[in-house]
């Protein structure tokens, strides 16, 4: 084989290795990071952030009575919803925070060099705009809104536990009504 054969071979496999890696980290549906991604970014930030005393936090947002889309609507219909809601939390959130797609109709956000007091002004941001979201083209008629869990790094010996007290918030949003912010 001549040595420019070999090259471009070489920069052909180079090419798919990257793009491979790449969709290893994005959520196939909504073309976010996925979750593996997300706890990965975490669980390094939260070192550093131990390490330098400095803030981090951390958001889990569920849309509320997500089912119902499907239910009342379409299994397709709720996969658009999802692509809708990732589109408006990444416009939303961008620059300063990683968002994933953490689960079913669950999304994460990192906040790096965060306080919880800043955390809740971008989550407060987000929620506003999922509500102000037209579903029409989708849902008609359906109003979509989220519920969510943000908390601080700060006294928490571990990665996980942030993660763990986010999702009781999230609970206890539910709880209290839902379409809102806890943390
Ligand atoms: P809550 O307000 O308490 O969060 O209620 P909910 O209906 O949003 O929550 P629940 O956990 O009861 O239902 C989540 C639903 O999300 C169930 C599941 O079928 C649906 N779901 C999860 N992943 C996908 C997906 O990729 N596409 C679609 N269309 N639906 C999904
Ligand atoms: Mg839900
Ligand atoms: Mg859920």
């Amino acid at each position: 084989m001549a040595d420019e054969e070999k090259t471009r071979l070489l920069h052909q496999l180079q090419d798919k290795s990257e793009a491979f890696e790449r969709q290893a980290r994005e959520d196939a549906l909504t073309g976010v990071q996925n979750r593996r991604s997300l706890d990965e970014r975490l669980a390094q930030s939260f070192e550093i952030a131990t390490r330098m005393q400095q803030p981090l936090s951390f958001a889990l947002l569920d849309i509320d009575h997500f089912k119902r889309i499907n239910d009342e609507y379409s299994h397709a219909a709720g996969d658009e919803a999802l692509r809708e809601v990732a589109r408006v939390l990444s416009s939303v959130l961008e620059d300063d925070a990683m968002l994933a797609r953490w689960g079913g109709e669950e999304f994460a956000v990192l906040f790096p060099l965060a306080t919880v007091e800043q955390a809740r002004v971008r989550c407060e941001a987000a929620r506003a705009a999922i509500e102000h979201m037209n579903c029409d083209a989708f849902a008609p008629g359906w109003r979509m809104s989220v519920s969510g869990g943000v908390c601080e790094r700060t006294g928490l010996s571990h990665h996980e536990k942030l993660v763990s007290r986010a999702d009781q918030l999230l609970y206890e949003a539910k709880r209290a009504g839902r379409n809102r912010i806890v943390g």
